[in-house]
């Protein structure tokens, strides 16, 4: 029998014999969503993303990429509503993989849901790889796949999803790289070599000229894929923030400050407020965004109090 390292903990060897029964079950159907697809929450949602869509509410239906929404079980989710990724999860976290990163989640939708369908989530196991040494630690890579079901059965959406649950380094390096790296693909690659620059870019419909932030792949306004981006004059006022005591944050010192910012340009950002002291932050502060370092390769914008 190889060592073992504490309470609990498995080989290499029987993690991935562990994923390969969670996988064997095949799609294990999930508790039926506790609400039918209702106009409150896509109206929430709507507001969130800043969609001004009419077709949804006219037309009663809700935004594909609000599959999970409907489904999601919440952190304190019984042992009856557990998924063959829970038990994977929980072993990955006796063998101290305890920290969790998301890397990859692709979703596939099929048809537009309407208010009041229930939809089911099936969740497949597929797959387990590891152990894989990367920037944040050792660490494996787990993927499951989602499947939402309306209630005659029909596949309505799909997703795959892909943690790294990593063990943390006991011991962090002169400059670690910053564990909190942005998602940068094809829709929001513009964005972080602009901030490489020192630029701020918003993003804009090539088409009606609607600028959007968070970037994304189509426009709100016009349903147009082509994209364009334009230079944000970098001051802004405070809309909204929490100061984040609790719990800790790899890489951050606590408390620290996060804010939306209202962007003269008629959009909000998340960001960092910085170089203020937390109990003098207040809604409708102005703010300058400024330019941090993380670690070699990372840039982020964050935003100060604008001096008079
Ligand atoms: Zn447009």
């Amino acid at each position: 029998m190889s060592e073992r390292t504490g309470t609990g903990a498995l080989t290499d060897g029987e993690l991935h014999e562990l994923a390969g029964k969670q996988a064997a079950l095949g799609e294990v159907r999930g508790a039926p969503a506790a609400d039918p697809v209702n106009v409150p929450m896509i109206r929430h949602w709507l507001t969130a993303m800043g969609d001004e869509h009419p077709r949804y509410l006219e037309q009663g239906l809700a935004p594909p990429a609000m599959a999970q929404v409907w489904t999601m079980p919440g952190l304190r989710h019984g042992p009856k509503d557990r998924s063959p990724v829970d038990d994977m999860m929980i072993a990955l976290d006796g063998n101290g993989y305890t920290g969790v990163v998301a890397t990859n989640c692709e979703q596939t939708y099929h048809r537009y849901v309407r208010v009041g369908e229930r939809l089911t989530p099936a969740t497949r196991f597929s797959g387990l790889a590891g152990p894989k040494r990367t920037a944040l630690g050792v660490g494996f890579f787990a993927t499951w796949n989602i499947t939402w079901y309306s209630e005659d059965d029909e596949p309505v959406a799909e997703m795959m999803f892909r943690v790294l649950k990593f063990r943390p380094p006991a011991k962090v390096a002169e400059r670690p790289p910053y564990p909190l790296q942005p998602a940068v693909n094809q829709d929001t690659e513009f964005f972080w070599d602009g901030v490489g620059r020192g630029e701020l870019r918003i993003q804009s419909c090539a088409d009606c000229g609607e600028l959007r932030h968070p970037p994304g792949p189509l426009c709100p306004r016009c349903r147009s894929a082509e994209r364009a981006y334009r230079l944000a004059s970098g001051t802004g006022s405070l809309f909204s923030y929490v100061v984040h005591h609790h719990p800790p944050v790899p890489g951050r010192r606590t408390p620290f400050v996060v804010g939306v910012v209202e962007l003269p340009e008629g959009v909000r950002m998340v960001g960092n407020v910085v170089d203020c002291p937390v109990e003098e932050v207040r809604i409708g502060m102005p703010l300058r965004v400024t330019y941090r370092r993380m670690d070699d390769r990372l840039v982020l914008p964050v935003w100060a109090p604008e001096q008079p």
